[in-house]
């Protein structure tokens, strides 16, 4: 994707206040691997249950707020697989991601949730640049056609939360 700055990021949110979106804690924006992402997914370092992602939809930026689940009591040991990169994961590496909704449904309070890799590297795992420790399924598509994959799973939920 290309380079954001901050004003961007800050700007393209669409499901959270004016105010949350100036207080979002951004990643250092001059050490992020922007030719090998899909979208900017982050944690908030404070270790609260926020995430953020940007990304593109119909040629327009949009960021959205999050809410990871945290992390579970560690007794289940199935692994468990990232909607969007198909990565799988340890029970604690993806998490239920929860989005508030934009619009009317967003009054309302309707939410749009996507089991998501907790650290939002999906682009990275897509790519064989990240590796989650869980052996990989067999799976025979190219690094092209999962990154493709990428792409089109986000901008399903995207499109979820705008809807
Ligand atoms: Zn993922």
């Amino acid at each position: 994707m290309q380079p954001l700055t901050a004003d961007q990021i800050r700007a393209s949110f669409v499901n959270c206040s004016q105010g949350e979106a100036k207080r979002a804690a951004l990643p250092d924006l001059t050490v992020v691997p922007w030719a090998d992402l899909d979208f900017l997914g982050w944690t908030d370092p404070s270790g609260s249950s926020r995430a953020y992602l940007v990304a593109e939809h119909d040629g327009e930026l949009v960021g959205l707020l999050l809410r990871q689940n945290p992390a579970g009591t560690g007794q289940a040991r199935r692994s468990k697989l990232c909607e969007v990169c198909v990565t799988a994961h340890t029970d604690t590496g993806v998490c239920l991601t929860v989005a508030a909704k934009t619009g009317a449904a967003g009054k309302r309070g309707d939410t749009a949730g996507i089991h998501l890799c907790r650290d939002l590297a999906c682009s990275l795992y897509a790519r064989g640049q990240k590796s989650s420790g869980v052996p990989k399924l067999r799976e025979t598509l190219s690094t092209d056609a999962m990154v493709e994959r990428v792409r089109t799973q986000l901008d399903v939920f995207v499109r979820r939360v705008l809807a």
